[in-house]
């Protein structure tokens, strides 16, 4: 089935202001909740395609894309699917549309049981750039909330367990559910029965824990990774937090990274230079062997491919790019000093640039091709 286009679902014009694609959608939600149409398919499905529509246009980002791609723009990972939200993200939409902290409308009269998840731990990563490029197991010692032994739950009375408080409030557009977390149990629907006099007022002792996390090659600075489960705990059947792992690079001695590739500043003597050479250079993966051509000038870059950082997605590997420098001395000896002399005035040593010894910006041109 064709999707419909969002403008149509929300009855209003392409030119319509952020007010007035709120309006609507208001409109919409009010006309199709759960709530006001029990067991009606085609009413959910409207109520979806609303908060989808909605969703994307009262976004600016997205609704930029929307309107120069249609529903391509969301396709292939994109992040939208057909009527790919579910109903809690709908919810969570409320507390826009209908102010009030508890965000408005609530579930299914309350029949959600909310499941109590506990916060996040967050720590930072330092990596080597030999580690970025061939990924690495990191073993992490980590200070996590836990449930203490011999703690008990119980359900909440006050919210039997929903974490929620909803009541009914009587407005023009008719009968309304409200709801707001419960304040007896902090909307985790549970509440200590029992608990260990170690333990905190939720029942928790905070331990430490070595928690083994595998970095996959490629990360970047910046970038964060999730282990699933290993942050604190949550009282009652509830679930553990995430554990936020964030990427640091540490600086490397001789190789500078942007993005997939590397650069390396090579020195070379003025002899190996005019004769050429064979040279060993450290990378990411191992020494490498480098051959000098006879007669190589500073400046030029050589690029080992695949010798750089591979991609994260998988699909790639940057390169090498070994810059050469001739490398001159500020000091000679007598003797050296005189063979210089001489070949200052030899035709042979003055500069004949071919095509072949490009410019600079040509090479930079190069890099980036
Ligand atoms: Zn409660």
């Amino acid at each position: 089935m064709a999707k419909r286009d969002y403008y149509d679902i929300l009855g209003i014009n392409r030119s319509a202001s952020t007010s007035e694609i709120k309006k609507a959608y208001r409109k919409m939600a009010i006309k199709y909740h759960p709530d006001k149409n029990p067991d009606d398919k085609t009413a959910e499905d409207k109520f979806k395609e609303a908060a989808e529509s909605y969703e994307v246009l009262s976004d600016g980002d997205k609704k930029a894309r929307y309107d120069q791609y249609g529903h391509q723009a969301f396709e292939g990972g994109g992040g939208f699917g057909g009527g790919s939200m579910n109903m809690d993200d709908i919810f969570s939409q409320f507390g826009d549309i209908f102010g009030g902290s508890g965000g408005g409308f609530g579930g299914f009269g309350g029949q959600r049981q909310r499941v109590a998840r506990g916060s996040d731990l967050r720590i930072r990563v330092k990596l080597t750039l030999e580690e970025i490029a061939n990924g690495v197991e990191k073993k992490v010692k980590v200070k996590r909330k836990r449930q203490a032994d011999g703690v008990s739950y119980k359900t909440c009375s006050k919210c039997n367990g929903s974490g929620q408080v909803t009541r009914i409030t009587n407005t023009i557009l008719g009968r309304m559910q409200t709801a707001s977390p419960c304040t007896n149990c902090g909307g985790s629907g549970q509440i200590i029965d029992k608990r260990p006099s170690n333990s905190d007022s939720q029942g928790f002792v905070v331990e430490e824990e070595t928690v083994s996390i595998k970095i996959p090659a490629g990360v970047v600075d910046g970038m964060q990774l999730k282990v699933t489960g290993k942050g604190n705990a949550a009282p009652g059947n509830g679930v553990s937090g995430d554990l936020l792992v964030a990427i640091t690079e540490e600086a490397h001695p001789t190789l500078q990274r942007e993005g997939d590739n590397l650069h390396y500043d090579l020195y070379v003597s003025l002899p190996d230079a005019i004769l050429g050479s064979s040279i060993e250079i450290d990378t990411v993966t191992g020494i490498v062997r480098l051959k000098i051509e006879p007669g190589v000038q500073s400046g030029k870059i050589l690029r080992l491919r695949g010798k750089g950082i591979p991609n994260i997605n998988g699909y790639s590997r940057g390169d090498l790019l070994v810059h050469i420098n001739v490398w001159t001395p500020k000091t000679l000896s007598k003797e050296q000093k005189s063979f210089f002399q001489k070949m200052k005035t030899d035709e042979h040593f003055s500069p004949k640039p071919e095509s072949s010894d490009k410019s600079f910006f040509e090479k930079v041109k190069d890099m980036f091709s």
